[in-house]
């Protein structure tokens, strides 16, 4: 087909996206030294249980401020990674800091959970469970304790393997929670097999619910189809009081969000657990 052919053609001769892909294969060879180097660190975004009223635990954010080019957001360097199937090593690094730093916390008579992006390619690494597990045993943090996000994929809904590697992962005790809820195919069918015990409404949909009226009832239906099912709700991008009080009345369990605290250092984390409720936090 030769309109196909040509608009080939014009992709692989676009130079902006030449540079784009550059861009991406540089930034891969230098990932694992970055993080050898010490550039790339995690910040911590509060989780806020919104019937207690105080922080719980918090996101884990990868992110990598490189000497020359600056900060470099995840979106960036972490689907490049996922692309080239090198994503393992940089995993490796978040789930050791993050653990440790829950493990820390939770110490000092703090209850708190992680919460830890897991590619879904990585549902293809029969090594998975057991480097979860090791990392775990390491840092002494009880498996309840750990979160695992998994964005919704069309590859995960058909393979045998990654549900089996998910089974693994839930007979450690850690929770799993289906990330970035809503955007992806096949919604309904991904919440019936994968056994996750929370659900994470994405923020396109959570934005909108003040002045939105058809964003509204999609929340509020996706709270009572995952009560129904014994899951929680985790509404992302909560960046104002009024979506906060909203969420609050239709039940839902936790907010995570720029009102509540940006992703931040392990030092604010700390500053923030220590005052808890959202009037010091936010
Ligand atoms: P995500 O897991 O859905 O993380 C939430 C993203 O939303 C974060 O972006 C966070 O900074 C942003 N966010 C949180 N609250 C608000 C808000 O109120 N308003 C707005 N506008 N944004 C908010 P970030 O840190 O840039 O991360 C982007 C994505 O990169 C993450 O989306 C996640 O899919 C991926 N990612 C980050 N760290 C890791 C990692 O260690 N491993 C893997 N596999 N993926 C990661
Ligand atoms: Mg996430
Ligand atoms: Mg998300
Ligand atoms: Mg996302």
């Amino acid at each position: 087909n030769e309109a196909w052919s040509q608009g080939l053609r014009w992709k692989y001769h676009d130079p902006a996206r030449e540079e784009e892909v550059s861009w991406r294969l540089s930034l891969l060879g230098e990932l694992d030294a970055a993080i050898d180097k010490g550039e790339v660190w995690i910040a911590y975004q509060p989780q806020y249980d919104l019937r207690r009223n105080q922080v719980i635990g918090a996101e884990a954010l990868a992110r990598w401020t490189h000497p020359d080019k600056g900060p470099i957001s995840p979106a960036e360097f972490i689907v490049a990674a996922e692309q080239q199937g090198r994503i393992t090593k940089l995993t490796d690094f978040v789930l050791d800091r993050a653990v440790s730093t829950a493990a820390a916390i939770n110490r000092r008579g703090t209850p708190f959970t992680i919460a830890v992006n897991i590619s879904p390619r990585l549902l293809t690494d029969r090594e998975l469970v057991g480097r979860v597990k090791h990392a775990l045993a390491r840092h002494q943090l009880p498996p309840e304790r750990l979160t695992l996000e998994l964005t919704e994929t069309e590859s995960l809904q058909s393979a045998e393997e990654g549900l089996a590697i998910l089974d693994g992962l839930r007979a450690l005790g850690v929770r799993i929670a289906i990330d970035d809820y809503g955007t992806g195919l096949s919604t309904l069918d991904y919440l019936k097999k994968i056994p996750a015990n929370e659900i994470k409404i994405d923020q396109s949909f959570v934005k909108g619910i003040k002045v939105n009226r058809s964003d509204l009832i999609m929340v509020q239906s996706t709270i009572a189809l995952a009560h129904s099912l014994g899951r929680s709700v985790v509404a992302e991008g909560v960046e104002e009081r009024a979506t906060l009080d909203q969420l609050a009345e239709m039940d839902c369990d936790v907010a995570q969000g720029f009102l509540i605290g940006r992703p931040m250092g392990v030092r604010e984390l700390v500053q923030a657990l220590q005052v808890r409720s959202l009037r010091s936090v936010a």
